[in-house]
């Protein structure tokens, strides 16, 4: 049994996939073939946005968003205390500080709670001018816009949504990808959406601002091309094949993906809801699952069913052992709230079993048997 099947996957859309990697390798157009200008326009299509630039990695991506809005020395960049490291990775970089705001209990997510008490202490000591805000779409749920957006909107913050795990989710109606200034995503293999190597895409509706999101993808080039440059950039780019490799996958995962995962995400939820926390999605809103994650009552047991799995052979993970502000690269970052009460609680009794949208009912069977045997 794998954790996340990329193999079932692939031998469903064999033939559209190898088809699409033959066109790319005849037409030797590896960089900026059409294939990445159609996978732009039906991305910006299904998710309600303007604009989708395709880049080299989710991380990139993130960067790339920080680079659009000059965020750097001086600034503090709010981002929920469970996360990837990418989401304030470059806040680092650019001499920003990251200041992690405790989770949701019961979604995972960026505290709206703890987000506006972090602003006012950051704005109570006056250090720090307080800039943006990352909200992760955590394990591919998405976050409660409806609050977050008006703290942004109330302390003029701009707001980055990290559709890394989200991609296919909806919030109220509205696409993962849709919300914020800008949003990013991730084209990594185990994604909700994944291609066959890295690749990531930016996600906004400025016109302007996404004329210099092309820019920067390209080293800054000018109007007259990429020896034409008039800032400094980077080289992010998808590359053509996994364009190609990404057109057929992006039709399954709107065709039938994410209502596989609904389905598996179900028969777990029946099966694990009288002994675990299963996961909750606000009402009006689709998760994709990119993982499935539960919470056991207590550590010991958490550890006990990992011990039962991994003997079993039954792959499990977790995500995230540590919180973010416990990471020895935040060591020495602000933490003006003296505890992250739920991202440790979340952290302490967190596990993430098999889910992908072509996972069987036998193998997902196997599973519950062995998470109900190890109690
Ligand atoms: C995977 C991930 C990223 C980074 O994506 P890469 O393509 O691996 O660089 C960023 N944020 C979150 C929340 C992620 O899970």
């Amino acid at each position: 049994m794998q954790f996340i099947d990329l193999k079932a996957q692939y031998n469903v859309l064999k033939d559209e996939i190898d088809a699409n990697i033959r066109t790319v390798l005849e037409s030797a157009k590896y960089i900026g073939g059409p294939e990445v200008k159609e996978l732009e326009t039906k991305l910006a299509e299904f998710v309600g946005r303007k604009h989708c630039i395709t880049c080299a990695n989710g991380t990139d991506a993130l960067q790339i968003a920080y680079m659009l809005y000059g965020i750097g020395q001086g600034d503090a960049v709010f981002c929920p205390d469970i996360t990837f490291i990418s989401s304030t990775e470059p806040s680092k970089m650019f001499g920003a500080a990251s200041v992690f705001c405790d989770i949701q209990p019961d979604t995972y997510n960026l505290s709206p709670e703890s987000l506006e008490k972090q602003i006012q202490a950051v704005l109570a000591e006056g250090k720090l001018t307080p800039k943006a805000v990352v909200a992760v779409d955590i394990l591919g749920n998405p976050c409660d816009y409806d609050s977050i957006i008006p703290i942004c909107e109330k302390y003029n913050l701009i707001l980055i949504e990290d559709a890394a795990q989200s991609f296919g989710a909806s919030y109220k109606g509205k696409k993962c990808g849709s919300f914020g200034h800008i949003a990013t995503t991730s084209f990594f293999p185990a994604k909700p959406l994944g291609c066959y190597g890295d690749g990531g895409a930016i996600f906004l509706d400025d016109d302007e601002l996404a004329a210099v999101c092309r820019s920067v993808c390209v080293h800054g080039k000018g109007p007259r091309g990429k020896y034409d440059n008039i800032r400094v950039g980077m080289n992010s780019r998808l590359d053509t094949i996994q364009a190609a490799i990404l057109l057929p996958k992006f039709k399954a995962l709107a065709d039938y993906e994410v209502d596989n995962r609904q389905q598996v995400a179900k028969r777990y939820n029946e099966a694990f809801a009288p002994h675990f926390t299963t996961p909750f999605v606000q009402d009006g809103c689709v998760s994709v699952y990119a993982q499935y994650a539960i919470l056991a009552k207590d550590t010991q047991t958490r550890d006990k069913v990992v011990a039962h799995l991994t003997q079993k052979k039954i792959p499990n993970m977790i995500y995230y052992p540590t919180p973010q502000h416990a990471l020895p690269v935040f060591q020495n970052e602000p933490h003006y709230e003296e505890s992250f009460i739920n991202a440790d609680d979340y952290c302490a009794r967190t596990l993430s079993l098999p889910m992908h949208p072509y996972l069987s009912a036998e193998e997902q069977q196997q599973v519950i048997d062995a998470v109900l045997e190890a109690l």
